[in-house]
């Protein structure tokens, strides 16, 4: 099993390269399902759903008609959340009469996609969906925040890789890494 160690903590490899790219797979034929017969905009969490989001997109049927634009929000510091959500990057584009679907790297506490949907259908969105590559159940405070499309259920562990960082580094792991302490 791989490991890496990063500012002193060690992280041991969790969900392998070949799990990940069954997960995005599997996530895509559902999106591709559903999606068949609208246009939807993806609208992706930064920093950390850029690598999901670039495995998805590809993996999705092309004759998906869908539009991508990006949002930078902070609501996490280290390992722990502060459980407050910031724009860092805001909205860019009208969403209003879209099918939206947000794109997260791991869906946590759901604080981030509870305040995120309550924004999205206040600009008047047709609907809102969220596809997450990570999702950890224990954590689940707000009801309509459960994750439409999950790649992964994992227990509430602190994990790194495939784009999650550790205060900003490792995002580039290709395989997603738990916390061994
Ligand atoms: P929330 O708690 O609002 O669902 O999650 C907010 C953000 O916290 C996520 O988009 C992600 O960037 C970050 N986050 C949550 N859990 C983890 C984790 O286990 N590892 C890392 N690196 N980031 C996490």
């Amino acid at each position: 099993m791989r490991t890496i160690v990063e500012q002193g903590h060690t992280f041991e490899e969790w969900l392998t390269p070949e799990m990940i790219y069954r997960d995005v797979k599997q996530v895509a034929e559902c999106i591709n399902r559903d999606y068949k017969d609208k246009e939807p905009l993806f609208l992706v969490v930064l920093n950390g759903a850029f690598v999901f989001a670039a495995d998805l997109m590809r993996a999705l049927d092309n004759d998906i008609h869908c539009e991508v634009t990006f949002i930078r929000v902070s609501s996490y510091w280290g390992m722990a959340t502060t459980g407050k959500l910031e724009f860092i990057v805001p909205l860019q584009q009208t969403v209003q009469d879209r099918d939206v679907i947000i794109v997260e790297d791991i869906v946590d506490t759901v604080l981030t996609i509870h305040q995120l949907k309550a924004h999205l259908r206040a600009q008047g969105a047709s609907s809102v969906t969220v596809a997450t590559m990570l999702f950890k159940p224990d954590k689940l405070e707000y009801d309509d925040a459960k994750p439409d499309y999950i790649g992964h259920e994992i227990t509430n562990e602190f994990v790194v890789g495939y784009g999650l960082d550790f205060d900003g580094f490792v995002r580039n792991l290709d395989a997603v890494y738990k916390v061994k302490e």
